[in-house]
């Protein structure tokens, strides 16, 4: 469908559809169910100087308490799907989900998704803040993305106008909206791909809380390697030497099997959750001498 103003409602809740479900409500919320739409509302917003904000699928924030101001645009766009077998390409409108993709490329032999099954939210999120795991992140598959930038203008450009880095681009620091992206992958083996996918799904199942609990993943960022290794280390790890795992504050917890995640246990706010957060990096300050940056992203009023 176009863009209308008409289907812009007034003070929506969305705690629904961040998976912390906490928050309160966006002061404007559109819902967008095509490109022409999310273009719109964006230029929309921008014409009248409304701030806004792309919503994916809620799986990295933590929304205000007292709510959102400007409008909350909720990309819901999947009107791209194109599969290039010749190239071993696949591009998807931003709205799709990764897991998506995943299947995508699973059902068409294509190797180098695997590593990012299991990881919830949407293709603009994940470009976004370059989601991976496994020491494998988005930016590694993607080859172009069609934006829409400030002025309103759609643009193709390849990622390393994107600056990715780790958990980081450059859709972070300016107001850039991924509209689609292509993504490359090798030739595969349809068995060896769906037996990684079922051992990362494993995996995670063992450790990140169960369907239905709130939270949004991994909390903080892992830290650079220590020196002389490659690997970065487990910002877990750390919190893990200071006792996370028994700390807690109204009604936001450490999850027990993961110190990096922080669950709602049913009743928490946002505010739970950012002073929790604030006695974690304070402790690990304290008695490590190491700064933890938050993953997630606080979104809303102050
Ligand atoms: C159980 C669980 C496990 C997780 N595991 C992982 C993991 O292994 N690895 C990992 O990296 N993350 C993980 N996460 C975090 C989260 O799933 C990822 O960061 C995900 O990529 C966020 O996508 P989203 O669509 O939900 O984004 P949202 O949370 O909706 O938004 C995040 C940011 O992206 C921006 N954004 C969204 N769409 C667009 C767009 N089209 N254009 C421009 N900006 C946009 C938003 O404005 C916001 O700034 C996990 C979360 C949960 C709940």
């Amino acid at each position: 469908m176009k863009f209308n103003e008409e289907f812009i409602h007034k003070n929506v809740p969305i705690k629904h559809l961040v998976t912390f479900n906490i928050g309160g409500n966006a002061d404007y919320f559109y819902s967008a169910d095509s490109t022409d739409a999310l273009c719109g509302a964006v230029n929309y917003a921008n014409k009248n100087n409304i701030p806004y904000f792309i919503l994916g699928g809620g799986s990295n924030l933590v929304v205000s308490d007292k709510g959102v101001e400007g409008l909350v645009i909720h990309n819901q766009c999947e009107d791209i799907c194109e599969i290039d077998k010749d190239k071993m390409q696949i591009k998807l409108s931003s709205g799709f989900s990764l897991s998506h993709l995943v299947d995508l490329a699973l059902n068409n032999e294509f190797e180098g998704a695997e590593t990012f099954a299991g990881i919830p939210g949407s293709i603009g999120g994940a470009i976004c803040g370059n989601a991976g795991a496994y020491g494998k992140s988005i930016s590694d598959i993607l080859v172009t993305c069609d934006i829409l930038t400030k002025d309103g203008k759609i643009q193709t450009v390849d990622k390393k106008y994107l600056q990715f880095d780790y958990r980081m681009s450059r859709i972070k620091k300016e107001p850039i909206v991924v509209l689609s992206a292509v993504f490359q992958f090798k030739a595969g083996n349809k068995k060896a791909i769906q037996d990684k996918i079922t051992e990362i799904l494993e995996q995670r199942r063992s450790k990140h809380p169960e369907k239905g609990v709130g939270c949004a993943g991994s909390f903080f960022k892992n830290l650079p390697p220590a020196p002389g290794g490659d690997r970065r280390q487990a910002a877990g790890l750390f919190l893990d030497k200071i006792g996370a795992k028994n700390m807690s504050y109204g009604g936001a917890a450490v999850f027990e099997k993961h110190a990096n995640f922080i669950i709602n246990r049913g009743n928490a706010t946002a505010e739970d959750v950012k002073t929790l957060a604030k006695l974690l990096k304070d402790k690990v300050k304290k008695e490590l001498n190491i700064t933890l940056e938050e993953e997630v992203r606080y979104i809303g009023r102050e």
